[in-house]
Formats: C-alpha cells, structure tokens, sequence
C-alpha cells in the first residue's frame, strides 16, 4: 500500500514526536532539521568531560499511569528513558529574601505542608489546590478524560494568573510563594492566563522527575522510534521555502536548492518564520498580520556550572530565589537592577548521585539587551559580548551565592548562553524563552492556531498549543489528529498503559 508523505520542518520535541506518532500510524516521514544536532531545546552540549542540558531539565506526570507516562508509552520511549524522582517532599524550593518554601508533591502533603506555613490559610489552600486539579482536568488531553469542560477551559484561559489567585487566596505572602515557579512558563502579571499556571502546578506536582543522562536522550529515543517505522531525520537542511500550487502545498525547498514532495507538511517552527518561507495568496493578509504580532515570552541567560569534583552535594529540588518579595516583574529591570530573581538546578549524569558535577543558573533577559550584537553569528560576536556575558554571569553567581554560600569556590569553570543563542540555535523569535506568550488582554489574538489556510499544511511545537514538555506533546497528538483522527489518537492514549 502506497504511504502518504510527510514531511516535518524542524526535530524539536513537538516534530519528533507528530514524526514518531504518524510514522507509528503508517506515514512516510522526513524531518528536516536545520542544524547540525537535532532536538532544539532538547538538545545537550558537553564541555571538559561534563554535559549540560539546554533547555529541559524536569518533567512532570511520569509514574504509571500518569499522563506524561502514557504519552511517552504511547512514542513508545518510556522504556527507553531512565528517570530520577525529585524531592517529593520538596521538588520546588520558592525563595522570598531567604524565606524558604517548599512544594511537595500531590494534594495532601501540598495542602499539609502550607497549611503548616500559612495557617490561617489552610482553607484557601484547599481551594486553590482543587481549582488547579479542575482546571487542568478541564483539558481532555491534560487528563484524558474523552470531553473537555469548554466552560471551564475558557474562563481559566482569559483570567490572569494573578487575578484569580487573589481572589482564592487572601494572604499576599502565600500569593507571592505560590507563583514562586513563574520562570517555568515566564509568567506576566495581570497577562499569563491562570490556565497555564495551572497545568505546569498540576504537572509537577504529580510527581517531577529529571532524565538520568540528559535531556538529548529523549531526542534519541524519538528517533530510534522513528527511524524503526522507516522515517529519517535529514539534519543540516535549513527549509527556506514552502512551495504550493493555488490550492495545497506540495514541497519544501531547503537552502541548499533541494526539493522535498509530501502530502502534508507540519511545521515545528515560529508561525512567524513559517510566513516568512511561504508565498501564496492561500493566506490572507489579515491573518500575516496578526501572526506578526502575537508577543513572545521574554529570554533568558543561561550560566552552566562546571562544577569541581565531589565538591557541590546534588541537589534532588529546583531552587528559585528572589530579592525581592515577590517574584512578579523579574522581566523589569534596568541595568542596575538585573537580576532581579533566578532559577538553580542541578543536572542528574547518573541515578541519585551524591555530588553534582554541573548545573545551570538560568534569568530572565531581554533580547533587546544585546542588539549591538544582533547582527552577529555564534563564535563571532566579538570580546564586547564575550565581557557582557562574563559580567552578567559573575553578577547571577553573586546572587545565588547568597542563598548558597561558597558555591563560587565550588565551581571549575562555567559557561553562558543568551537570547542570541537560543534565536541562532533553534530560530526562536527574538531568542524567547517558551516561544509565544499567552496574553488575556489579547485573549484570542495570541493564540496560534494548528491548521493555516493551506489545508495540508500544520503547525505544531511550543508556540501552537503551549511550551514544555506536556505542553508541546498535547500540541503534537492534536496536530497528528489533523492527518490521522482524533479518536485513533485518544484509543492509542487510553491503550498506552496496557
Ligand atoms: C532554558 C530553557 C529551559 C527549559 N526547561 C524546561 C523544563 O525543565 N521542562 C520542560 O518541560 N520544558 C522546558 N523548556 C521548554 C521546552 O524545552 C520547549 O518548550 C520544547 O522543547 C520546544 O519544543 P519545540 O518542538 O516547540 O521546538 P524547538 O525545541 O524550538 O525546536 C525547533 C527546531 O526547529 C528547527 N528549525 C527552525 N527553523 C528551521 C528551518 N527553517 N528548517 C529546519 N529546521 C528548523 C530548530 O533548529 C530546532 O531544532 C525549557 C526551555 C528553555 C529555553
């Protein structure tokens, strides 16, 4: 029988995965990924002996049974990919000016745990946690529950983060601590729907896990899996163009001037630089429009540690710590004031180790800070940027020192990325953290939809549906649903811990 094509721009998380599903599901498949090493965010580098992942560093939801697990059943990799439990009495660590909170996992040692910090809240905490588990129960492919509470998705999606917080809980230090895990999602006060919130809370809490090895091993296993149903990765082909006729796309063009035919194509890229490869008047010039202007979630500098042997004991909880009292607004800063909050974590090379022997301290930063540089490629952008990044490393190091006194002398060498990295690395719009922000001001016109108005032609990835690791595989089973149906997709998702 004569197997459809498709042909998948980009190997991150979310084209993997559509490649895996649909190869699974009987297609012809081919990725065509831009760079040298596949993956995007997943990818890892290794420097002196010790890797360091770039871009996923805990995942959520993997015992039996929970959703993450299944789906990862489902791409047929659970197997393939050995996990190390976090701290289920603590696997978020919330720093307000040194006052510590920790984030247990599951409802009743999360709901025990503030109600110890908080006790005139206990009620509200009770609340708060059981709207989080409604809301993201709401989603039929968070929970998988077959119909989805569109009353329910709604609200949550058009109502800020902030707003509802407030109103379930009235002690202004819990609504601070509570939103202690922004940077997961670059949350904006008064902008970032609670929704989101809510299913990265509901995704963790479950039960966290980082990947024994790093995070590179998931993109392996992805393309073992696809490459088993006979679909090939083609790395180092950059797409430039999308070629259709005056009805349907029929190829790509790479930069190289190759041509690949396909029925359909998906594409795991920014909807901004989808436009930017297709000439047709299938797509109007209203939706161009709108697409130029959905926001994009702030970046981020990076400082991996390297750290000195058997010096720095692992530690098994991410740590976020703030200067201030609350962790709203860390996006705000001036020259001075940077940085205003940051993200600790330390990378697990083998199943519970004792020491670490690298980590990643991770703040937010505006693109719009290097535009001295904007014209640059990676390598050769000169010793004006090589000295910025050096002073805004030593400055982050100064501060997590604060809360973790001698790492400084702990650490053998360290490394840095920014907005430009990530924006050289894997096309990210203007070097974004999580790619397109959500925004309730804008409610529908941020939202990027997974079908264009060339009816063969997809999106997936993090800017569809939402970023992460749950985010972008819920995106890649609704894109593939497009090619394959809805209900195929949900049996396989039902059936996956059989
Ligand atoms: C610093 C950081 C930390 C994070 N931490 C976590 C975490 O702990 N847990 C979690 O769940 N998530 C985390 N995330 C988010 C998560 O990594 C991403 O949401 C997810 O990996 C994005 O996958 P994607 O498929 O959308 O695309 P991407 O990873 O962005 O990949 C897109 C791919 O397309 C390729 N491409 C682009 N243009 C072209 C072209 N023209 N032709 C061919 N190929 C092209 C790129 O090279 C890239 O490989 C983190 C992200 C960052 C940046």
């Amino acid at each position: 029988m004569r197997k459809d094509k498709c042909v998948i721009i980009g190997s991150g998380l979310g084209g993997l995965a559509c490649g895996v599903f649909l190869a699974r599901n009987g297609y012809n498949v081919t990725i065509l990924e831009q760079g040298v090493q596949p993956g995007g965010c997943l990818q890892c580098f290794t420097r002196r002996g010790v890797k360091f992942e770039t871009g996923m560093h805990f995942i959520g939801s993997a015992k039996d049974g929970q959703v993450l697990s299944r789906m990862l059943n489902v791409l047929e990799i659970r197997d393939n990919i050995k996990l190390s439990l976090l701290d289920e009495t603590g696997y978020d660590v919330v720093s307000l000016r040194g006052d510590r909170y920790k984030f247990p996992m599951g409802r009743e040692p999360f709901i025990a745990q503030f109600s110890s910090y908080f006790p005139s809240q206990a009620d509200n905490i009770v609340k708060y946690y059981d709207l989080v588990k409604k809301v993201a129960e709401a989603s039929s492919l968070h929970s998988l529950k077959h119909a989805s509470d569109a009353v329910i998705n709604t609200e949550y999606q058009l109502r800020s983060v902030n707003g509802v917080i407030e109103e379930v809980v009235s002690d202004e230090k819990l609504q601070n601590v509570l939103v202690g895990n922004l940077p997961l999602y670059a949350g904006e006060k008064d902008k970032t729907p609670f929704s989101m919130h809510a299913f990265i809370m509901d995704f963790y809490n479950q039960s966290a896990f980082r990947v024994v090895g790093g995070s590179d091993l998931i993109c392996k296993a992805l393309i073992s899996r696809l490459e088993h149903y006979g679909g090939k990765l083609l790395t180092c082909r950059k797409v430039t163009k999308i070629l259709c006729d005056e009805r349907r796309a029929v190829s790509v063009q790479t930069s190289d001037g190759e041509r690949f035919e396909a029925n359909y194509f998906i594409a795991d890229i920014h909807p901004v630089r989808l436009l930017d490869m297709l000439d047709t008047k299938l797509i109007r010039p209203a939706f161009r429009q709108r697409i130029l202007y959905v926001p994009n979630t702030v970046g981020g500098f990076s400082v991996y540690l390297h750290f000195k042997e058997n010096a720095v004991p692992y530690m098994n909880s991410n740590f976020y710590g703030y200067a201030g009292d609350s962790p709203w607004g860390c996006e705000c800063y001036d020259r001075d004031s940077w940085p205003k909050g940051y993200l600790y974590m330390h990378f697990c090379h083998t199943e519970n180790p004792n020491y670490a022997r690298g980590g990643i301290i991770l703040s937010y930063m505006r693109i719009e800070d290097f535009s001295a540089w904007n014209n640059t490629t990676v390598g050769c952008r000169g010793e004006g940027y090589e000295e910025f990044k050096r002073n805004r490393a030593e400055r982050l190091i100064s501060m997590v020192e604060k809360d973790f006194p001698g790492l400084r002398s702990r650490i053998e060498h360290y490394y840095t990325s920014t907005p430009l990295t990530y924006r050289d690395y894997t096309g990210t719009e203007g070097g974004a953290i999580y790619g397109v922000a959500k925004d309730v001001t804008k409610g529908i016109a941020c939202r990027v939809p997974y079908k264009t108005k060339v009816p063969n032609l997809y999106l997936t990835g993090q800017n569809v549906n939402s970023h992460g690791m749950l985010g972008v595989l819920v995106g890649a089973f609704v894109t593939s649903s497009e090619l394959v149906g809805m209900d195929k997709v949900y049996k396989q998702l039902i059936d996956a811990e059989i």
